[in-house]
């Protein structure tokens, strides 16, 4: 994992986004591959699963929990994590809940997370143990707040921060993006609705998935991305869930516009 600081006016105080994942669901490398990608010396092509960590007004926010949280919030130093957001239910953003366990117990408290029906049901599947009346110690412990219609026409309040839902659809699924300030967060996407569009007006940085550039039936293509960049028009973009297919790091890089960045892990977009 590479650091790395830069600075944007996000229109919020006290404001840091730090990138903890910025691979598609397999990662880079992928198990096993040989391709210029995966065999890669630059840690820059290393890729966990996409998430973001956001830490706004001393309340600090995961978007998402894949099958890599623990590295990843033991990467980033988090001591105290006050809420999780999901994007949607696929495993690549919930696999790793379990871990939430550290919290729980650092904490004190049950960890407050805020999903759509979906990712609801997902967890309440998958994880049904965290939702149980246990006495039995070492379990997670889960609070879901919904995201439905209501926060999707007034937005949600985690401690204080307010946050805008911005859904978009992945193939037949839906998804939530995220905006706090003047930072927003979309991954995932293959359609974004007029309505969402209208939420990204103002939007300085844009953190948005662009799996590769061949066509795939959830994702959108890498020119469709720029095309989304292009009429959001915020001061920065960044791409993440990023496949091998999309190439080296640097090569990306090199092809893209100005204003559009690659994402990479441990990247730091921090409120000047
Ligand atoms: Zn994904
Ligand atoms: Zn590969």
């Amino acid at each position: 994992m590479v650091n790395v600081i830069k600075q944007y006016d996000f229109g919020y105080p006290l404001m840091k986004v730090t990138l903890l994942g910025t691979g598609t669901s397999q990662g880079v490398p992928v198990i096993g591959c040989k391709c210029v990608v995966c065999i890669s010396n630059d840690p820059k092509d290393s890729r966990l699963r996409s998430s973001i960590f956001i830490e706004v007004n001393g309340v600090n926010v995961a978007v998402d929990t894949g099958p890599d949280f623990r590295t990843q919030m033991l990467n980033a130093g988090v001591i105290k994590l006050d809420a999780i957001l999901y994007t949607h239910e696929h495993k690549d953003h919930v696999a790793g809940m379990d871990d939430v366990r550290a919290f729980n117990q650092m904490e004190g408290r049950v960890m407050e997370v805020w999903a759509n029906k979906g990712v609801e049901i997902a967890l309440m599947r998958d994880f049904h143990y965290a939702f149980e009346d246990s006495m039995i110690g070492g379990l997670p412990k889960v609070k879901i707040n919904k995201l439905g219609k209501y926060q999707e026409e007034n937005g949600f309040v985690v401690e204080g921060v307010p946050w805008t839902l911005l859904p978009v659809m992945h193939d037949k699924m839906e998804v939530c993006g995220f905006r706090v300030g003047d930072f927003a967060y979309i991954t995932d996407v293959n359609f974004i609705p007029e309505d969402t569009f209208k939420k990204l007006v103002g939007v300085k940085v844009l953190v948005i998935s662009a799996l590769r550039k061949q066509r795939h039936p959830s994702h959108f293509t890498l020119n469709e991305v720029l095309q989304v960049v292009e009429r959001v028009k915020p001061e920065a973009a960044f791409l993440t869930h990023l496949s091998h297919y999309i190439g080296k790091h640097k090569d990306l890089e090199s092809e893209l516009p100005e204003g559009v960045f690659v994402g990479f892990d441990g990247l730091v977009l921090e409120n000047v």
